[in-house]
């Protein structure tokens, strides 16, 4: 099965429509797919309408961000959600308006920094977008001409220690594997090396979700190197979790991997489709 279950449209933080992108994955070979913004579920009956005319079997997804401890923070990633299921929805329009609030804190930040305007900036870059994210921020940034690509503003502006930097409370991981585990989809842990916790937390963190119902982790992401797709599919085995596919893509240009780019999956693992298709 050739999969890819986690990209963005431009319903969140993505570049293209949710057409576009379904439009993408079908011409690049994909089997089966699924859209995941970042907590919104309003581009997925445009993807799968498009995706179904395609013959491309299609998954409701959506990636949930959620914090762990004091200053931690993760993605999880549902699918085979029910998206119209209230409990999903009202979480995820929580999650939205606290984005809100922290655009306004980011840009004072920036603003300290000498950067200024960068709300109504970011905001331009997210016109069909119900939230603003930083990769708004960071695409703002390079109109400016004050970093010269998305990935050096997160690491010189947007990330911990960094002066556009701050903190957030996002959802409870119990909060959200419950409202996925309600609207009926399988909770996977998304880009799991991507974090910027220790080894071993990241091992309590899935010990943890793992205890909450969640079901998954992805193995074959698109920004992960040999090695790590190795050292996740040890991950995998050790907590009894199914594999996923990711390449994360977010537009042409803008991401480690396009659609369907992503590794292999290790032959022994379980897929996370075994059960939702
Ligand atoms: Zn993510
Ligand atoms: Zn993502």
């Amino acid at each position: 099965m050739k999969a890819d279950l986690h990209c963005h449209s431009n319903v969140s933080d993505g570049l293209l429509s949710p057409a576009e992108v379904a439009r993408r994955a079908a011409d690049r070979g994909l089997e089966l797919w699924s859209l995941t913004d970042h907590d919104e579920v309003a581009g997925l009956a445009e993807a799968r309408a498009v995706a179904e005319e395609r013959g491309l079997r299609f998954l409701d997804g959506s990636e949930i961000s959620v914090s762990w401890r004091d200053d931690a923070s993760f993605h999880v990633v549902g699918l085979g959600i029910d998206p119209a299921y209230p409990a999903l929805v009202a979480g995820l329009k929580g999650i939205r308006d606290g984005r809100d609030g922290r655009a306004h804190r980011i840009a004072a930040e920036l603003e300290k920094a000498g950067i200024r305007g960068a709300y109504e900036g970011a905001a331009r870059y997210a016109e069909k977008a119900s939230i603003i994210s930083r990769a708004h921020f960071a695409r703002f940034l390079v109109e400016r001409k004050i970093s010269p690509d998305v990935k050096s503003v997160f690491d010189h502006y947007l990330a911990k220690g960094k002066p556009g930097y701050v903190p957030h409370e996002w959802a409870s991981v119990e909060d959200a594997l419950r409202w996925i585990g309600n609207a009926g989809g399988v909770a996977v842990l998304a880009h799991p090396l991507r974090y910027r916790v220790s080894r071993d937390d990241l091992r309590v963190f899935l010990g943890e979700f793992k205890d909450c119902g969640g079901q998954g982790i992805e193995v074959a992401c698109g920004a992960h190197s040999p090695e790590e797709v190795k050292e996740c599919a040890r991950l995998a085995r050790h907590f009894g979790l199914k594999a996923s596919v990711a390449s994360d893509f977010h537009g042409p240009g803008e991401s480690y991997a396009d659609l369907g780019m992503t590794p292999p999956l290790p032959d022994d693992l379980v897929p996370i489709w075994h059960d939702l298709v």
